[in-house]
């Protein structure tokens, strides 16, 4: 794929960039490596104020990133300056507790035989950070807030359609007063990665993406013994049960489905609903989504903008007709408007069977699929067929059931009675095919330390 900034909403490329070549990406290297060092010697109090200090540039500049996000993937853009916003305060949140996250963790001294004896963590080194365009400013930030503040400089391969995002972050923490190298872009495609990674100065890697590019990666870093944190795609459930809080629960899916047109890893992608609640659960889901308002993402009182890319777009048409071929039936939507830029209206598909691909596979983009179940345990059941494991939703005020649903629903994270949702106070990440690792809370800070134990006798 070109680096280039291409409006989804017209299909104008707008700038394109050449990728680096390998004398620039030694010097990056480089300075990755004396980065290391610098940050080393610098205290946490330190970094903390840089890193309140990236949080203030960010908000200042809410309106110029804002537009620029818009401009290169499609957002809706009162949901980039949202982007924004949380990352500033996820800057916030490990400027204060990251210190605590990675304090000395005192062991039974006596246990050990030893007159101490502890747990130490001490930053990895330069981690490569491979980065995708649907959430351009936060993925990125919810790596690189920890690992800088672990004292991990961060190296961004970012997807090849945000390259002025890109270039943003590059020089934010820069500005923002931390050493030079501590967070560099690297504006290269995927096929320059294996070098990169295989290169010794870089100690670990992060990837969000798909399933193919994380396994990709992993392989790589796996023939250099590298460590590796993998946040993929999911395919949520989103089960509604008999005694759920109805209204919340339609209004809820709509969001949970329609955030970020479509295009994230855990927005809800199949509703499973209780068959006594069905079909008043798809009259009116169905309703709240055939009233959505497709359009400019730069313009005000629009829910849903264009897909990020027009290969987006067009795979979300061909998962959509593959069912329609095999027998599904669209209750809204379901065709891509004659117009410029790359939208998909949003949809609502039911009657889908195991052998159709949005059964089985991630659906980036605002289509839902619609599920009857008899039983808690077919719920169950069909919530956990899937491949992925990332996050999962569960509607029902039960206490019997909301306790079922939080041990048997495979995946990483479960919300009750709400959306999912990440948080900085809490861990992200999957099982299965949804990767490994975890990002944010004092888990994700600890990724890329090494835990080294210390026995004083
Ligand atoms: P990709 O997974 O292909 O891209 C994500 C990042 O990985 C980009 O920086 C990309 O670089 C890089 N990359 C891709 N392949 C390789 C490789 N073999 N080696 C090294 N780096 C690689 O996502 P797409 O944008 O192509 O989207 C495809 C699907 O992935 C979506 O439809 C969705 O299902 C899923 N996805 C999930 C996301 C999530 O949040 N979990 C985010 C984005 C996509 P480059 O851009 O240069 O190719």
């Amino acid at each position: 794929m070109a680096i280039a900034t291409t409006n989804p909403a017209t299909g104008e490329m707008l700038k394109t960039f050449d990728p680096m070549g390998e004398k620039q990406i030694e010097e990056i290297l480089a300075n990755a490596a004396e980065a290391a060092a610098a940050l080393r010697a610098t205290t946490f109090d330190q970094r903390a104020a840089w890193m309140r200090e990236a949080a203030l540039l960010l908000e200042g500049e809410v309106v110029e990133v804002a537009r620029l996000v818009t401009l290169e993937m499609g957002k809706r853009i009162e949901e980039a300056k949202a982007e924004v916003a949380k990352c500033a305060s996820a800057c916030r949140y490990y400027a204060a507790h990251a210190e605590r996250f990675l304090a000395d963790m005192p062991a039974d001294a006596r246990a050990v035989g030893a007159r101490r004896a502890y747990t130490r963590f001490e930053p990895l080194g330069p981690v490569l950070a491979i980065m995708p365009w649907n959430f351009p400013l936060w993925q990125v930030m919810r790596f690189a807030a920890p690992a800088l503040m672990a004292g991990n400089p961060g190296l961004l391969k970012h997807a090849s359609n945000v390259p002025q995002t890109a270039l943003y972050l590059d020089e934010l923490f820069d500005r923002a007063g931390f050493p030079p190298g501590a967070f560099q872009t690297l504006l290269v495609g995927s096929d320059a990665v294996e070098n990169i990674l295989l290169d010794h100065r870089v100690r670990a890697a992060t990837l969000t993406g798909s399933a193919p590019a994380g396994r990709a990666v992993a392989a790589i870093a796996g023939r250099a013994l590298k460590k590796t944190v993998l946040e993929l795609g999911g395919s949520d459930p989103y089960v509604v049960m008999p005694s759920a809080d109805f209204d919340r629960a339609v209004s809820t899916a709509v969001r949970a489905r329609c955030q970020n047109n479509g295009q994230s890893c855990i927005a809800a992608k199949r509703f499973i609903v209780h068959g006594e609640v069905y079909d008043a659960f798809a009259r009116a889901f169905t309703d709240q989504m055939a009233n959505l308002v497709v359009g400019e993402p730069l313009d005000h009182g629009v829910d849903i903008g264009p897909l990020a890319t027009a290969q987006g777009r067009d795979e979300v048409a061909a998962q959509v007709d593959d069912a329609v071929a095999k027998g599904a039936t669209v209750l809204t939507g379901g065709r891509a408007p004659d117009r410029p830029g790359w939208y998909y209206p949003p949809t609502v598909v039911t009657d889908l069977t195991h052998d159709m691909r949005m059964y089985q596979e991630e659906v980036f983009g605002p289509v839902a699929g619609l599920y009857r179940v008899a039983s808690l345990d077919e719920a169950l059941e069909l919530a956990n067929t899937t491949s992925y494991g990332l996050g999962s939703n569960a509607w029902t005020n039960d206490p019997g059931e909301q306790r079922r649903f939080v041990s048997e629903l495979a995946a990483g994270q479960v919300f009750v009675n709400g959306m999912v949702t990440s948080h900085p106070e809490l861990p992200f990440g999957g099982v299965r095919d949804s990767g490994y690792g975890r990002e944010l809370s004092d888990l994700g800070i600890r990724e890329f330390c090494n835990a080294k134990a210390v026995w004083v006798g």
